[in-house]
């Protein structure tokens, strides 16, 4: 740290990726990446021609992207904004409806960047602590007099909320904003963009990362009502008009069209979800019931942190959070069915080693 940097920003704690080794080739099940590669059209669009129009700007209206995402949700291309991965879209929220005079009402546990946003923005975040069993107390977040910020389902917990719950939130605080961070929300939970319409507070933030395996193109999107967006494209046009660029424009509007791909891959991440959880549960695992593409739990005989260890001596990747809740937990993304053996295989070596 420099003796010039702000002392707003020394005091902050900036977010912290899960680890990305790129030198010794892990099982990783730590960051919630797809195991399944990117929709096929996404191998074949990306050109030697498409390489060579890097030289030239990429769209600053993102228009086609807009339009792929709009006409996929029964939207129009002025409910949709599209950023640098859902980060990006986060970051702009806070930075068009919140400030030091405008709080923001978040969960204790949830998604990391949240706090770190509100640090980096300078915002007060009013923090409402989940129920012992991880759920959200929807009360506390109905007529929170702020804007409200929640992940459906949560991360790292999984746990989804039913869309008539969301739906309170949204209709309660037609003073602020509601953004619903639905990162996850193809692998079983409700969205909210059915609302859209009907409430003008509300924004959905997607991303390409988890569901439509382009964690590396960093796309992201948010829909919801004109003015909002409005809002957002002041934002994103006060600080870098050109934030997507031209392969990952191209990769994403690919994505986006091939639903029958993006089904398949959705329906056998969850369909492994299912067998790995119940072979966690054999074991003696305890866990939560996930909507996502991974699995908050917590293994017999161990510490969360232990299993990680020894987990990740044996050349598995999973995702340790730590604090006093979430000690007993780790993360699991779902990865291959191949994968998920590798994991069982290695967590019974501990379980057996543990034991003895
Ligand atoms: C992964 C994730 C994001 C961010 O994803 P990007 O890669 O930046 O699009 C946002 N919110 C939640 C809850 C996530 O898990």
């Amino acid at each position: 740290m420099s003796q010039f940097l702000r002392p707003a920003l020394a005091a902050l704690d900036p977010y912290v990726p899960g680890e990305q080794p790129q030198d010794k080739s892990y099982i990783k099940l730590n960051t919630n990446e797809n195991p399944y590669p990117p929709a096929p059209g996404v191998m074949e669009v990306i050109t030697r021609e498409a390489v060579s129009q890097l030289k030239l700007y990429s769209d600053p209206t993102i228009a086609p992207l807009k339009r792929a995402i709009a006409e996929q949700y029964g939207l129009m291309p002025e409910n949709v904004f599209v950023t640098n991965g859902s980060d990006e879209a986060l970051g702009f929220s806070f930075q068009a409806w919140a400030d030091a005079e405008h709080p923001v009402t978040i969960p204790d546990i949830s998604y990391g960047f949240y706090k770190v946003f509100a640090q980096l923005f300078q915002v007060s975040p009013k923090v409402i602590p989940l129920r012992e069993d991880f759920t959200l107390p929807v009360e506390k977040f109905c007529g929170a007099g702020s804007m409200v910020v929640f992940a459906n389902p949560n991360a790292p917990t999984g746990i989804a909320l039913p869309l008539s719950e969301v739906e309170k939130i949204v209709a309660s605080n037609p003073g602020h904003v509601v953004l619903v961070d639905e990162a996850y929300v193809d692998f079983g939970g409700e969205s909210a963009v059915s609302l859209i319409g009907r409430y003008p507070n509300l924004l959905v933030v997607r991303t390409f990362s988890k569901s439509r395996s382009l964690a590396g193109a960093r796309i992201g999107y948010a829909m919801g009502d004109p003015a909002l967006i409005d809002d957002l494209e002041r934002v994103r046009n006060s600080f870098h008009p050109y934030n997507i660029n031209r392969l990952s424009m191209l990769a994403g509007v690919e994505a986006m069209k091939d639903t029958a791909y993006f089904e398949d891959c959705c329906k056998k991440i969850m369909a492994t979800r299912q067998r790995t959880a119940e072979a966690l549960k054999a074991l003696g695992f305890t866990m939560t019931e996930s909507s996502t593409n991974f699995l908050f739990a917590a293994p017999p005989a161990l510490s969360g942190r232990e299993y990680y260890e020894q987990l990740k001596d044996r050349g598995v990747l999973v995702r340790y959070f730590g604090g006093s809740r979430l000690s007993p937990y780790v993360r699991i993304t779902i990865g291959s069915d191949e994968e998920m053996d590798v994991l069982l295989a290695k967590t019974r070596e501990i379980l057996k080693e543990a034991k003895a």
